[in-house]
Parts: C-alpha cells; sequence; structure tokens
C-alpha cells in the first residue's frame, strides 16, 4: 500500500529554481536555468515561430484531431532531412525510420525501450558526467549502465584518452550514448578529428551509437556543423539511432517536439529491416503514449517546409549562439583583465547552453551565499543566465570567490 511508497530525493535543479525564487536581492542571478533567455534574462519566443504561430492560429481548417501514431508525416520526414542531411543517402535508401516522440526526452525513452526489448543484454555507456535523465531513463527500462571518462578536471576540456581506452575495452554490441554537439553539462565537445577516432574505435569493436541531439543549429548557429558528427558516422557504415529535440533549436520546450530515429547500414535487406523496426516502435509507441503532442509539430513543420521561414529561423538560430558566444567571450576576458587565478580559455572553447567553469562545490555555495548566484553544485552555469547587465557582477564574483 502506501505506506511503502518513500519520499524521492529532492530534484537538485528544482531546489535550486525554489531559492532562487525565494531570494528577494535584487541583483540575484540564475544560471540553473536550462532555456534560453534574451539580454533582459526574458524568455524568447523565435520570431519565426511567432510566425508559424500565426499563420496556424488563423488557418480555417486547424484543428486538434489525433496525429497519426508514428506523428505527423511532414515534420518527420523534413527531420530526417534536418538531421542528415537533405542529400543524405540513408534517406534515399529508405534506411531510416521516425517516430516523433514527446521532446528529446520522449525520444530517449522510446529508444531506450526499444533497445530494451530487442537489444538485450547490452550495457549502455554514458559520459561522465553526461545529463543526469539519462541515467533514469535507461535504469527505468533495466539496461546496464556504465559510464566513460569524459571530462578532465585538469585542463576543463575532453579526457579522450580516458574515453577511447574505456569504449575500446566494452563488449561487442554495447551501447554508447554520445552527446551530438554541444555536451550538456560540460560544453565540451570532441574535434572533428577526435569524432574519426571514436568512430574507428566503435566500428572496430562493433559498438552501437545512441547519438543526443538536443542542441543542432543552437550551438554553433549553423544546422550542418552541428550534426556533423552524426552524418560521419553514418557515412562509415553504422547501424545507430538518435534523439532529436526542438526545445532550444526552436525554442519549443512546453511544446514537446521531437523525434526518434533509427538508421541501417547499406544493404539489400536494409529496406525490410527499417520496416521491422518502423512497426515495433509503432508498438511501443502505441502504449506509451498513443499519439504525440501535434502543436509544436505543426509549428515545427511549418517552418522546416517552407524556405522562406527556414532562412529566417537560421538567422534566429545565429541570434541565440551569438548572444551566447558573444557572453562567453566577454567572461573569458573581463576574468583574464582582472588577473583571476586559473586558466579561462575553457569558458571560449566550450560551446552551447553550459559551461563547467570548474569552480568546486564549496566556491558555488560560498558565491551563491554572498553574490547570490546560482548555479550547480558541480560549477556548471547556463551561459543564457548572463547577459550585458549582470555578466560583470558575475564575474567579480567569481574573481572574490577563486582569489579567497
Ligand atoms: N538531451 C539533452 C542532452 C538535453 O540537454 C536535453 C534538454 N535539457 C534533452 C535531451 C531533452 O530535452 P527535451 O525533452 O526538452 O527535448
Amino acid at each position: 500500500d502506501a505506506d511503502v511508497v518513500p519520499h524521492a530525493p529532492e530534484d537538485p535543479l528544482f531546489g535550486l529554481m525554489a531559492a532562487y525564487r525565494n531570494d528577494t536581492f535584487d541583483k540575484k542571478v540564475d544560471l540553473g536555468i536550462g532555456a534560453y533567455r534574451d539580454n533582459n534574462a526574458k524568455p524568447w519566443v523565435l520570431p519565426v515561430v511567432k510566425k508559424a504561430d500565426e499563420a496556424l492560429r488563423t488557418d480555417p481548417d486547424f484543428n486538434h484531431e489525433y496525429l497519426p501514431i508514428a506523428g505527423l508525416a511532414n515534420f518527420t520526414n523534413a527531420s530526417q532531412k534536418l538531421v542528415l542531411g537533405a542529400d543524405s543517402p540513408a534517406i534515399r535508401e529508405k534506411r531510416v525510420c521516425t517516430v516523433q516522440t514527446v521532446s528529446g526526452t520522449g525520444a530517449v525513452h522510446l529508444g531506450a525501450l526499444f533497445l530494451s526489448k530487442f537489444y538485450a543484454g547490452r550495457t549502455a555507456y554514458f559520459s561522465d558526467p553526461t545529463w543526469v535523465n539519462h541515467h533514469q531513463i535507461f535504469t527505468n527500462v533495466h539496461i546496464p549502465i556504465a559510464t566513460y571518462p569524459y571530462f578532465s578536471a585538469q585542463t576543463k576540456g575532453l579526457d579522450f584518452e580516458g574515453m577511447l581506452d574505456t569504449i575500446g575495452k566494452a563488449a561487442e554490441g554495447s551501447i554508447i550514448l554520445l552527446h551530438s554537439c554541444a555536451h550538456n553539462p560540460t560544453g565540451v565537445d570532441p574535434t572533428q578529428e577526435q569524432w574519426k577516432e571514436i568512430s574507428r574505435v566503435m566500428k572496430e569493436k562493433k559498438l552501437f551509437p545512441f547519438f543526443d541531439s538536443a542542441y543542432q543549429g543552437f550551438a554553433s548557429g549553423d544546422l550542418n556543423k552541428d550534426a556533423w558528427a552524426i552524418r560521419y558516422f553514418i557515412e562509415q557504415g553504422f547501424e545507430l539511432c538518435i534523439a532529436q529535440s526542438y526545445s532550444k533549436n526552436l525554442g519549443l520546450y512546453g511544446e514537446r517536439a521531437g523525434n526518434f530515429h533509427f538508421v541501417t547500414g547499406a544493404s539489400s535487406d536494409a529496406e525490410s529491416t527499417i520496416s521491422r523496426i518502423a512497426s515495433q516502435l509503432a508498438i511501443i509507441q502505441r502504449s506509451e503514449i498513443s499519439n504525440p503532442p501535434a502543436y509544436g509539430a505543426r509549428v515545427a513543420s511549418a517552418i522546416l517546409n517552407d524556405q522562406a521561414l527556414f532562412a529566417q529561423w537560421e538567422e534566429d538560430l545565429r541570434t541565440m549562439s551569438g548572444r551566447i558566444i558573444e557572453m562567453r567571450n566577454h567572461l573569458r576576458s573581463k576574468l583574464e583583465e582582472m588577473g583571476t587565478p586559473g586558466t579561462w580559455n575553457h569558458i571560449t572553447d566550450q560551446i552551447g547552453m553550459f559551461s563547467y567553469t570548474g569552480l568546486t562545490e564549496k566556491q558555488v555555495l560560498k558565491i551563491r551565499g554572498e553574490a547570490h548566484v546560482y548555479m550547480t553544485k558541480n560549477g556548471r552555469i547556463s551561459m543564457a543566465g548572463l547577459n550585458t547587465k549582470n555578466i560583470d557582477y558575475f564575474a567579480e564574483a567569481v574573481d572574490k570567490v577563486v582569489r579567497e
């Protein structure tokens, strides 16, 4: 009965957000948030989304019918092209199937559930650290989990040797979860040369790549560049899967727009393999959510399938990524200017929404107590929480705590 249900541990991020809300200090800074903020620390509805949204709302044929189980076809087809490239041989050769999901979280879940059923007995390897939800989602479907080294505390960059070494020792068939760009939480990505080496080792050891693509276009402002690793792996002939999210790059967070893609290597029976996989994914989807959420997919589909809107989206992506890159440059040069002890090149080397500052838990708590700056205990900051009005205040708070 209900007596046996223990209280779950508090989600550390929720606790942090509540503490921030309750803080009455006027210069408080929220660097915990995982969503884009404009220079006024406000949520930003992308102008292109506003446009698509208005057209949808005034469309006399708009209705609230169910989408098909696998999702809105115009959306899933355009999403394949977005992540794999419009001229992808995998699409041309019908080696891809796609199911629309409850955003990236739902895609990771659907993929994990599918693998737990049909790829049973394999261990999933996550970067240390990774997005915390990866652990919860895979644990929920009873897939054994291991980790590979990723972040080097010394360089505040990639522990490439450690990563390769562990991956190289994984059992054949193991699932290797990879962040396709803008690694969360560290902001550290492999270089293209390093990706090639990771691919080489994974191919040799017959490992299964599971790409989490939550920041395509949001990271660099270039949709193709941010999908480079996935496309390279596909070129190398891997069978792999991709969890795709439109939360960040379209700012559709609450609308839950995303997809799960499964890609097989080129072979004479690839099309029939994909058809079997698609049929199983549809059954799983039916029992999980029946039909995916419609609104975000409709907005995204309107943008993905219209040249003018697509071009405007690319501009909006450059606005977001450009502001974040500016904040990185400013923060680094301010710290260097003040002669803050330590090296700060990692602030600009890292990419995407987050930066692993290298601040210790003790320093994080001190900065929270004294300067009212809120970040997670691992020293991760959301770059989007910084703006021209609070960045110097933040840099000075870091300078002070580092010197103490
Ligand atoms: N994967 C990673 C690495 C993420 O950072 C996020 C967003 N925080 C997601 C997946 C999923 O986000 P959503 O469910 O909003 O698409």
